[in-house]
């Protein structure tokens, strides 16, 4: 083989690794430390492998006062429990409708106060994040969650640490489950990301805040009917770490 040809495969397999990283792209530690580290640990969780067919649906960014409610009513029509990280400003502002979500048996999680990036965030401004959004979400339920989610994914060693001290697990997503609903990519897109790629324990990365969008709640009319068609429970994140009424749930559509 001469030079020419081995600079060629060279490109080529660079190019295409460079392909499956850009397209499947995980949530991503700010200081080197990957996935391995911290799952070992159980410092942070991105899916829960279970032998039984469950799923937790994760909503982020929310609530919004059109579409959260919207997924709300999908989700009772379908028995189906979620996870909704919320973002605490919006908290403050439709405190009534994460009072519903609660109210409906969904679990809340911390999401910050701003969305701020995470990525070289002081402590103390971190810690405001996660106080105040804590706060909101006390305001409006009457309970403190104990599950965060950084803005992006983007952890570090210092955002670990103050989630334990805060007695808050950190919680990313499946790396196959994130649809990207944010970028508005198209239903199919949504439903597909998810109908393919569907495994027992997986936790499933939309967004119930899109400006100007409805993808997501018509990617969940699809997604959730086919999934219980195909056997699977919708269950919190919280849920599926205890793995307690996991088989079989019986699940009946009202129209
Ligand atoms: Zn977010």
């Amino acid at each position: 083989m001469n030079i020419l040809n081995m600079t060629r495969i060279l490109i080529i397999f660079s190019l295409a690794n460079l392909f499956i990283n850009t397209t499947y792209a995980e949530p991503h530690s700010t200081l080197g430390k990957g996935r391995e580290y911290y799952e070992k640990r159980g410092d942070i969780i991105w899916e829960v492998p279970s032998q039984n067919k469950v799923i937790a649906l994760t909503f982020d960014d929310g609530p919004d006062y059109t579409r959260t409610p919207e997924i709300l009513n999908l989700l009772k029509q379908y028995q189906a429990k979620a996870t909704f990280f919320v973002v605490g400003n919006r908290v403050e502002k439709f405190p009534h409708i994460v009072k519903q979500e609660f109210l409906e048996g969904h679990e809340i999680g911390n999401h910050s106060y701003d969305h701020a990036s995470f990525q070289n965030i002081s402590r103390t401004k971190l810690l405001t994040e996660l106080n105040l959004t804590q706060e909101a979400i006390y305001n409006a339920t009457g309970h403190k969650p104990i599950l965060f989610r950084p803005p992006g994914g983007s952890y570090n060693e210092t955002a670990v640490n103050i989630c334990k001290e805060n007695d808050l697990l950190m919680i990313l997503w499946s790396w196959d489950q994130d649809t990207k609903d944010w970028a508005s990519p198209g239903v199919d897109k949504i439903v597909n990301k998810v109908l393919n790629n569907v495994d027992n324990g997986d936790i499933i990365l939309m967004h119930d805040f899109v400006h100007n969008s409805t993808q997501t709640v018509d990617a969940l009319k699809i997604i959730l009917p086919e999934l219980i068609k195909r056997g699977y429970s919708f269950v919190t994140v919280s849920e599926l770490l205890s793995n307690k009424d996991l088989p079989g749930r019986h699940i009946e559509v009202s129209e």
